[in-house]
């Protein structure tokens, strides 16, 4: 995706919409800083998810960014930061190159990177996407979740000190 103005590869996504078949996409440069927006055309391979229950669903990269944005909200998380995480999932899910996915492989892949970006949007999104039925089971994602964070923790702290 090359700047009109100035043809450098590196831009960023401001907002992304899906219309018709087609993505679109604002973006602004990060050399020139200038913005500008293009349309894809929404993968030729249809991606069909395969839900928890065994049903089958077209993939919709309007579904996912909502579920995330919902996740976020009013959390310390710029709109483009979730954009962006949106759109790497999905690159990612179409870049597997298979025409079905598992429901609960997309939600790794989201629940992955927020884990990095946000306790309580990681904690939101995994409690609405694994269906937490009970708080035992909630309580033993959020141990979960503490021990990963003090596993990276400490892990950081090694670097540190061999640096
Ligand atoms: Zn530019």
């Amino acid at each position: 995706m090359k700047c009109p103005y100035c043809s450098s590869g590196d831009s960023r996504v401001i907002d992304t919409r899906e219309a018709r078949g087609r993505i679109r996409r604002r973006r602004e440069c990060i050399n020139c800083h200038q913005r500008f927006t293009t349309y894809e055309m929404i993968a030729t391979v249809p991606l069909t998810v395969i839900k928890r229950d065994g049903r089958r669903q077209p993939f919709e990269s309007g579904k996912l960014a909502n579920g995330i944005r919902r996740a976020c909200a009013k959390r310390p998380i710029s709109k483009e930061k979730v954009e962006t995480l949106a759109e790497e999932v999905e690159r990612e899910l179409y870049e597997m190159g298979q025409p079905e996915v598992q429901s609960a492989l997309i939600g790794r892949l989201v629940l992955e990177r927020l884990r990095e970006l946000d306790d309580v949007a990681y904690l939101r999104f995994a409690s609405v996407h694994r269906r937490v039925p009970d708080v035992d089971t909630l309580a033993e994602e959020i141990e979960d979740y503490k021990e990963w964070k003090k596993r990276e923790e400490e892990l950081e702290a090694q670097l540190r000190l061999s640096l």
